[in-house]
């Protein structure tokens, strides 16, 4: 690729991530000195915590050995290490912000570079705090935008409408006014809360179901609107107020609520509420094993603290069910589709799931992959799975 250079101005002749990647890797790595003046001017826009946090970048590069996307688009700008170099190329005014916009989309925010950074870099933070920036600067792309629009108007953001969005089933009654289950918009949107539903009533909690609810907003957040999150955080707060408990069914909203200060109530996440039960379950006779469960990010990589996976090993072993762990089969690896990757790069995410589905196959002959999140549920049921069944955690327990 022939760069144009003026000073410290840098034409990037197309915007293509690899093309710019290109261009970071060459000036980020042979002249990353090239206008210290400049540095942090712009960072300090950002309102960063850190304004050095790119600067700390070694480029030892081991964040790629972990980097889901970059396995699957293998640019370095990619993974993180390259998402440094462009934050300090722009910072000092090198290269300009729109030709960088499609670097930060790639990503899941899954934090597994995080979790092997040498030089303990908060990536995930920083790349959301970019995508902030570029929407702020009137830099987005037209998928992104669609789903805000859609986030907007429906208040989820799935296009097609799923009737369970609509109303509730028929026969629940609401009858615990303590504590509100917050079903979350991929539960509804993949048909996985009567099953839910059921557990909970064999456990004898009816808690109440909110008919106004809307998605927590973690999607708004993740890929940068930050205002349109807030108003529908507004809305959430106020919603949840006067509950004691919150019992959520999907990670993310999990996280989303548990790190919002103005909910009050204790936030719970459902596996929580079977460890206390663990007991009294058993795993559906029909499962197809070995299985493989699958670890969300958002538990695995944001709450490690809870071992959400544990209470699960335990039924399986107490019912002597064949399984695997996907952290075990490959440390916990992204479906590929979180962050906003589905909506913005469904092939790469499609790619990614299905190769993992495919390798556990290969590997360890799994027939069934059971999901923990109803976020990578979708994204492995719109994998080329072939033959593999994936199901839901609320599909195997029976009570
Ligand atoms: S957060 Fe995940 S997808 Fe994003 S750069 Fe790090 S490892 Fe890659
Ligand atoms: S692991 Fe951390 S220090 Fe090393 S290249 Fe990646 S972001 Fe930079």
């Amino acid at each position: 690729m022939k760069l144009e250079v003026s000073g410290n101005e840098i034409k990037v002749p197309e915007k293509n991530h690899e093309h710019v990647s290109e261009t970071v890797m060459h000036y980020g790595t042979k002249n990353r000195y090239c206008d210290t003046d400049k540095w942090g001017l712009k960072m300090r826009d950002l309102n960063f915590d850190d304004i050095e946090e790119p600067y700390k970048c070694s480029g030892c590069g081991v964040c790629f050995l972990e980097c889901p996307i970059y396995e699957h688009s293998p640019c370095e700008s990619a993974g993180a290490k390259g998402k440094m170099e462009a934050m300090k190329l722009w910072d000092s005014g090198c290269i300009r912000l729109e030709d960088i916009q499609n670097i930060f989309e790639l990503c899941t925010l899954c934090k597994r570079c995080e979790n092997v950074c040498t030089q303990e870099i908060k990536t995930s933070k920083l790349i959301r705090n970019m995508r902030r920036y570029l929407i702020q600067n009137g830099i987005s792309n037209q998928k992104s935008n669609e789903i805000k629009e859609c986030m907007l108007e429906r208040g989820h953001p799935y296009r097609e409408e799923n009737p369970s969005f609509k109303s509730l089933p028929e026969w629940y009654e609401n009858k615990d006014t303590e504590t509100a289950l917050w079903v979350g918009c991929s539960t509804r949107h993949m048909g996985l809360l009567e099953q839910w539903l059921k557990i909970l009533i064999g456990l004898n909690h009816r808690p109440t179901l909110l008919s106004e609810e809307k998605c927590c907003g973690s999607i708004l957040k993740n890929m940068g609107y930050d205002d349109e999150f807030k108003n529908i955080m507004q809305k959430n707060v106020k919603d949840l107020s006067g509950f004691k408990r919150i019992i959520t069914l999907c990670p993310s909203c999990y996280t989303t609520f548990k790190n919002e200060p103005k909910i009050k109530g204790k936030v719970m996440f459902i596996t929580e509420l079977l460890d206390k039960n663990k007991q009294k379950f058993h795993v559906s006779k029909s499962l197809e094993e070995p299985l493989m469960l699958f670890e969300p990010c958002h538990l695995k990589n944001y709450e490690p603290w809870m071992d959400a996976s544990n209470v699960i090993r335990e039924i399986l072993e107490k019912n002597k069910i064949r399984y695997f762990m996907s952290s075990d089969l490959y440390g916990a690896k992204c479906c590929g589709g979180g962050g906003g990757m589905l909506a913005n790069h469904s092939d790469i995410s499609r790619n990614r799931a299905s190769q993992l589905v495919n390798d556990a196959q290969k590997s360890y002959n799994i027939k069934t992959v059971v999901t923990m999140c109803p976020f990578c549920n979708n994204v492995f049921n719109q994998a080329d799975n072939k033959g593999v069944k994936v199901l839901d955690l609320g599909a195997i327990l029976c009570i």
